[in-house]
């Protein structure tokens, strides 16, 4: 599992890697304080101690000295030294016979002999003092100069242990780090193992499966629920898909049904010309209906494969509306219903004109149709700053609630007999709502059964 391409192992090391950095600045951060507080703290009690001895500095003729009885104060001579220099640099004091003697700095002296103060470290007999020497003043000029040392053996332990510490702390920290991360990565990244376990046993044959994890409301639990929303909208897809082909076989069948029984039983014995032009004329209009039926198919199927440019053109509305009533009026009249257009404003519209045309001839088709004789059907528009409304109201059968919701949906009659009978196959108005969706628009309709229906397209501008 904790090969290089798993998160956890990359997370891991990103994160000791973070960590490795971020301990090594804080160590260096604490040693470099530590080392600069226990210098200044020394060299703090060095100026106390030559503040101490200053006033003690006495003359033998112009060359400074302390009293003999100095050392005798000092609490341990191994720990700190004093010693006084004449102004030509000679040693006129000096208690620092445990420390060894240790040469000066004459660097230092002359220095100090200027008016400046020096503090540094040195090392006596191999253990690390710190000194301070400043000069020595009487009556305005420099007479000589004063060095106090201390021992900085505990601060130089101090920091010694200090290293010690973080040089095997360091290293523990970060292994336990590791350890932790690679169980923290592979507690957060555990659902998402199942998760993979899971979706490999969904396939398309079977996608009634659903990962159905009960995880809490984070990264992976809305993967897991964005993971069987979309299987579920998957399966809805494929059995539209099936629902599809099975309903179009069915409506490719009955007319071939039609036709195939209407030749055999011609065909059973010699006939006059008559009967075969009757039996011709019934083929004919069922092959009317395939032709219609198969373009119907052609032109979704096309749909959705998004193969259909829309060829986009300001089309003018009343002229539409106009040219599409005038083609269904022979129907209209044929059929003892009185076809009307409702003045409307003049109006322009971007949009494809042969399948504005078609979405209002389904529209006015179907209500020829589903309207009796002595019926009305009216066809209109309106318009406002944003879309245009194009309508057609006849006063029909009416659709009941039931069906409402369906009628838009491929395939689907509300009342199969009737429609059959009119020749159609219930593709009508999937067609008009691909239409209108197609041109960012909207298809609806408000019906009462009895009283006819209301079908409304709307379309941006
Ligand atoms: P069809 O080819 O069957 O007319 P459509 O998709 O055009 O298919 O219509 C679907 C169904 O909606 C029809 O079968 C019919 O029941 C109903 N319908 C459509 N338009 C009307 C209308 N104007 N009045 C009553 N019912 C209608």
């Amino acid at each position: 599992m904790l090969g290089l391409r798993s998160i956890r192992l990359r997370l891991t090391l990103w994160y000791v890697l973070l960590l490795a950095i971020i301990l090594a600045g804080f160590s260096a951060g604490i040693y470099v304080t530590l080392r600069h507080n226990l210098y200044a703290n020394l060299d703090d009690s060095l100026q106390t101690r030559v503040a101490d001895l200053l006033p003690l500095v006495r003359f033998e003729g112009d060359r400074p000295t302390l009293a003999e009885s100095i050392s005798a104060n000092s609490p341990d001579l191994d720990e700190q030294f004093v010693r006084v220099y004449d102004s030509s640099g000679r040693l006129t004091f000096d208690n620092s016979g445990g420390a060894g003697g240790e040469p000066t700095d004459g660097e230092a002296i002359q220095k100090a002999l200027a008016g400046g103060t020096v503090t540094r470290g040195i090392e006596v007999n191999g253990e690390p003092f710190r000194v301070r020497i400043v000069s020595i003043e009487q009556d305005g000029r420099m007479a000589g100069a004063l060095e106090v040392g201390r021992a900085a053996d505990d601060v130089s332990d101090a920091l010694r242990s200090l290293l010690l510490i973080l040089g095997v702390a360091y290293p523990v920290t970060l292994a336990l780090a590791s350890l932790g991360g690679i169980f923290l990565a592979s507690r957060a990244l555990s659902p998402i193992d199942k998760l993979t376990r899971l979706a490999r046993r969904i396939s398309a044959e079977d996608l009634s499966q659903r990962l159905n994890l009960r995880l809490p409301d984070d990264e992976v639990g809305r993967l897991a629920r964005t993971f069987d929303d979309m299987i579920a909208r998957l399966e809805d897809a494929f059995r539209r898909q099936r629902q599809f082909t099975a309903d179009a076989s069915h409506e490719l069948r009955t007319p071939l049904t039609a036709v195939k029984g209407q030749v055999e039983v011609a065909l059973t014995r010699p006939r006059e010309p008559d009967a075969y032009r009757e039996v011709l004329q019934t083929v004919n209009e069922e092959v009317d209906r395939l032709i219609r039926l198969v373009g119907s198919l052609l032109t979704l199927a096309r749909a959705d494969a998004g193969q259909i440019p829309l060829a986009l053109e300001a089309v003018d509305v009343p002229d539409l509306a106009v040219a599409a009533v005038e083609q269904v009026r022979p129907t209209a009249q044929q059929r003892d219903i009185e076809l009307a257009l409702a003045p409307g404003p003049a109006v322009t519209l971007r949009a494809d004109e042969d399948l504005l045309l078609q979405l209002l001839l389904n529209l006015l088709d179907n209500a020829t149709k589903y309207t009796p004789s002595g019926g009305r059907v009216t066809a209109g528009w309106s318009a406002d700053g944003n879309r245009v409304e194009l309508w057609v109201r006849d006063t029909g059968a009416g659709i009941a609630p039931e069906h409402q919701a369906h009628i838009f949906d491929r395939f689907y009659r509300a009342d199969q007999a009737r429609s059959r009978a009119e020749g159609g196959a219930g593709l009508g108005l999937s067609i008009c709502r691909w239409i209108a969706e197609a041109h960012g628009g909207s298809i609806s309709v408000e019906s009462a059964p009895e009283r006819g229906s209301t079908f409304t397209v709307r379309l941006p501008r």
